[in-house]
C-alpha cells in the first residue's frame, strides 16, 4: 500500500468523496504497521457482548500477520484485554484494550494502564440507570464502563445526558458507539494508543494503517494518518477520517488472508493480482 499509485488515488477521489475505494492489496514486504479494531472488523457485532463468532481461521491469521510485519500489528479495542485473552485464546501480538487504556506490547508483557481508573461516582450512577430500565448490560472494564442498550433505542437520549453529566462532573471522556454508550477515563482512546505502540523501537519508521467500523475508531484513523498512514473503515459509508473502506468483516477477513496468500515469502514489490493463482494453499490453517 506504500507505491506511488495510492496517492493517484487519494488525488482522484477528491477531499470529500461521496463513497471510498477498497484498500489497495497489503504488501507485508512494505514496512506497514497494521491496528486492528476487534468488534465489528474482526468479528461480527452480537446482540451480547459475550456471543461474538469468532471465525477459527482468526487467531492463526491474526498471529501470522504479525509475524510476517515483524511484530508491527496490534489489536486495539474497546473491550478489556481479559474479554479479548478469553476470546481469542493465547494469540501472541500486541494489544491494546478498553480503547487504549490497558497496553500490553506483547503476551508475556505486563498490563501498562494508560488512564487512571474509573471511579465508583461513575460507575454508580450509570449502574443504577442500567438497573432501574429494563436491565441494560453493562460491561465494567478498568478505565471505562459501558452500557448496551441494543433493543432499547429509546434509552439512548437519557443514557447520553446521563454520561455526558457523571463525565463532565468526573473529568472523563463519552464515546457514543453503535447501540453502547461508555464513560472512558481521559488516555483511554484509540489514537492514543496507536501513538503509543508507534513510540516502539519495532515499529519505528513503519507507516501505519488503522482497520475499523466504529465512531471511536475515528481517533485512531486521524492518529495513523497524522504520521503519514490510513484509516480503513468497516461497514457503510459514512463521516470518516478513513481513507479507504471495506464493506464487511467478511471483506476484512478476504483482505488480510489475501496479504498473506500473495506475499508468503515476504515477496518485494509482487502486483497484486499477478502470479499468486497456485499460492493459497499458503493460507493460514
Ligand atoms: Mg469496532
Amino acid at each position: 500500500m506504500t507505491d506511488e499509485s495510492d496517492s493517484l488515488k487519494l488525488a482522484l477521489r477528491g477531499s470529500s468523496p461521496d463513497d471510498l475505494s477498497q484498500p489497495p492489496p497489503l504488501r507485508l514486504s512494505s514496512k506497514a504497521a497494521l491496528f486492528l479494531d476487534f468488534d465489528g472488523t474482526l468479528v461480527d457485532i452480537a446482540a451480547h457482548p459475550d456471543h461474538v463468532e469468532i471465525a477459527k481461521a482468526l487467531p492463526t491469521l491474526i498471529e501470522t500477520l504479525g509475524e510476517k510485519l515483524e511484530g508491527r500489528l496490534a489489536l486495539v479495542s474497546g473491550r478489556a484485554l481479559e474479554a479479548l485473552d478469553r476470546l481469542l485464546g493465547p494469540v501472541d501480538v500486541a494489544m491494546a484494550g478498553s480503547h487504549g487504556g490497558e497496553f500490553r506490547p506483547c503476551r508475556s508483557a505486563e498490563i501498562h494502564p494508560l488512564a487512571d481508573q474509573l471511579p465508583e461516582t461513575i460507575a454508580r450512577p450509570l449502574g443504577a440507570f442500567a438497573r432501574d430500565n429494563g436491565e441494560l448490560l453493562v460491561e465494567r472494564k478498568p478505565f471505562s464502563m459501558a452500557v448496551h442498550y441494543r433493543g432499547r433505542s429509546d434509552m439512548r437520549t437519557p443514557l447520553l445526558a446521563l454520561a455526558r453529566e457523571l463525565a463532565e462532573a468526573h473529568g472523563a471522556d463519552v464515546k457514543d458507539g453503535k447501540m453502547v454508550v461508555e464513560v472512558v477515563m481521559p488516555g483511554s482512546d484509540k489514537g492514543s494508543a496507536v501513538a503509543r505502540f508507534m513510540e516502539m523501537p519495532r515499529f519505528a519508521g513503519a507507516t501505519p494503517y488503522f482497520i475499523g467500523d466504529d465512531v471511536t475508531d475515528e481517533d485512531a484513523f486521524r492518529a495513523v494518518t497524522a504520521m503519514g498512514g490510513e484509516g480503513i473503515l468497516v461497514g457503510p459509508m459514512r463521516e470518516t477520517a478513513a481513507s479507504w473502506r471495506l464493506e464487511s468483516v467478511e471483506h476484512v477477513h478476504a483482505w488480510l488472508t489475501r496479504a498473506l496468500a500473495e506475499d508468503p515469502a515476504g515477496t518485494a514489490g509482487m502486483t497484486p493480482d499477478a502470479e499468486n493463482a497456485g499460492k493459497a494453499g499458503e493460507r493460514p490453517a
